[in-house]
């Protein structure tokens, strides 16, 4: 698929609208439009990755940052574990299409609200 056909890219340029909570010249974050938890927020870079599977070692510290910047938001929605270590949410990655992928531009899903089950589906 070309890059210019993928709809995160067109988030990102904005030819897509969404509900965005936060950006910066790295990342940008905003509300899934199919929430699986009451809060359900994807964490992409600004650049055009595929995935995991095609992390190059130069795109390590903005996978660190996305990590950081859920981490940020999680806080400002009030999901952050108490000092017992309730609460919480996750954090995941789908990584190819039997791992759930169907969007091929790197995401970091954020979703919390509700109590989760495990293993995943
Ligand atoms: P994946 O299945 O690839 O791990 O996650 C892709 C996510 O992108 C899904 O949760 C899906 O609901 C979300 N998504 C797909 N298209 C759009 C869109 O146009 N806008 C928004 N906000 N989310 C989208
Ligand atoms: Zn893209």
């Amino acid at each position: 698929m070309d890059i210019k056909d993928c709809i995160f890219c067109k988030i990102v340029r904005g030819e897509i609208p969404s509900k965005g909570v936060y950006r910066d010249d790295l990342v940008y974050a905003f509300h899934d439009i199919n929430p699986v938890a009451p809060t359900h927020i994807l964490i992409i870079p600004i650049k055009h990755i595929v995935g995991v599977q095609s992390l190059e070692p130069e795109d390590e510290c903005v996978v660190g940052h996305m990590f950081y910047v859920a981490r940020r938001i999680a806080e400002d929605l009030g999901l952050a574990p108490d000092e017992d270590l309730n609460r919480g949410y996750r954090l995941v990655f789908n990584v190819g299409r039997d791992a759930g992928q169907s969007v091929f531009h790197l995401h970091l899903h954020l979703i919390g609200g509700r109590r989760m089950s495990w293993p995943p589906g």
